[in-house]
């Protein structure tokens, strides 16, 4: 990208004295020998080009989604901590005392929100409670392309970074924020931001091509939790996950049951799994298909809620969005799954 922020050069600086609240949010979570030994640190700032001392925007963030749009819009003039690494289920995900040190010194906190970080609510909500700033980058997508779970109870689905054009409307609001902490920069991060934007929405079309060669009889996408609603939704594709939005429940045997009733019916060849969520779920699927005398494989694993390691292709939205497109239509394209074909289609 073009780092228009890139006249800063990183300094050392004092530390504010760490806020008053972080031992109630250690003490909260149990962290009591934290709670202690919470003392003062040094940390990294910026200077100027004009020798002004500036410091950075000390930035947190949860998922690799996020800490992507927040690098990419903030240039050098953000340190970004982030919290959740490759392979890391969020709806699972518990602060650490290492994470809650860094919530207690960020100038911001970027969640992907939704409730997709359910179980670091009480942290996010304790540091607004004390002044700090938590912001979702979920609250800049308009209501009407916020989807429901059927059989809900009103609750959005948050994987709201599988469409490209639903995660794009979240770039300005980390324009936004970053601007009221750093308005000299406002028009950087601005220029920033519609460069950022333009390359997630570009993504659209270029899925699109991937997923045309997918027959319209075999777009059904079985996963281990219903991650793809939103991928299904604008590439015309269903989905059916063996879990609901959330990994953070039981899968039983009359959901088994559900969903190889529907891959029988369905015809596709495979099912996938997902890199942040145990394997055993769509196991249980194949197990189930062959009891039935069908045959279906687990195609490659898809990158749900969790992006691929860092350097690595599938270590960056594009690649990671590039990477499950070309893997979905290879496991439900007839060509790839000949052998995998379900002999038991049509007797149903
Ligand atoms: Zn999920």
């Amino acid at each position: 990208m073009d780092r228009s922020l890139g006249y800063y050069v990183v300094a050392m600086a004092t530390r504010p004295p760490i806020r008053s609240w972080l031992r109630g949010i250690a003490l909260l979570l149990g962290l009591s020998s934290m709670a202690a030994s919470l003392v003062s640190a040094a940390d990294q700032g910026v200077t100027a080009a004009d020798g002004s001392k500036r410091q950075a925007i000390r930035a947190v963030c949860t998922t690799a989604m996020v800490a992507e749009v927040v690098r990419e819009v903030g240039g050098e003039a953000v340190e970004v901590t982030q919290l959740m690494g490759q392979g890391v289920d969020p709806h699972l995900y518990k602060a650490t005392a290492s994470d809650v040190k860094a919530v207690s010194g960020a100038d911001i906190v970027f969640i992907s929100g939704l409730m997709l970080e359910g179980r670091m609510g009480d942290v996010f909500l304790r540091t607004r409670e004390h002044g700090g700033t938590v912001i979702a980058l979920s609250d800049g997508v308009p209501h009407h392309l916020l989807m429901h779970p059927q059989g809900g109870h009103g609750e959005s689905d948050p994987h709201i970074w599988m469409d490209p054009k639903v995660w794009g409307c979240t770039v300005d609001v980390v324009r936004d924020a970053l601007a009221r902490s750093r308005p000299d920069l406002a028009s950087a991060f601005a220029a920033n931001a519609a460069k950022y934007r333009a390359e997630i929405e570009s993504l659209i079309s270029s899925v699109q091509g991937i997923v045309a060669s997918i027959p319209q009889q075999h777009r059904l996408l079985v996963t281990a939790h219903d991650a793809f609603g939103y991928f299904g939704r604008a590439y015309g594709i269903k989905v059916a996950g063996l879990q609901g939005i959330s990994t953070d429940s039981e899968s039983g045997l009359a959901d088994v049951k559900r969903l190889v009733d529907r891959i029988m019916k369905s015809g596709i060849g495979a099912v996938f799994a997902e890199t942040s969520v145990p394997d055993k779920g769509v196991m249980a699927l194949v197990e189930g298909v062959a009891a039935r005398g069908g045959h279906i494989v687990v195609g490659e694993a898809l990158f749900s809620d969790a992006m691929g390691a860092p350097g690595t292709p599938e270590g960056t939205y594009r690649g990671m969005i590039l990477h499950n497109a070309r893997a979905i239509a290879r496991g439900l394209s007839p060509s790839e799954v000949t052998s995998g074909s379900n002999p038991a289609v049509g007797a149903q």
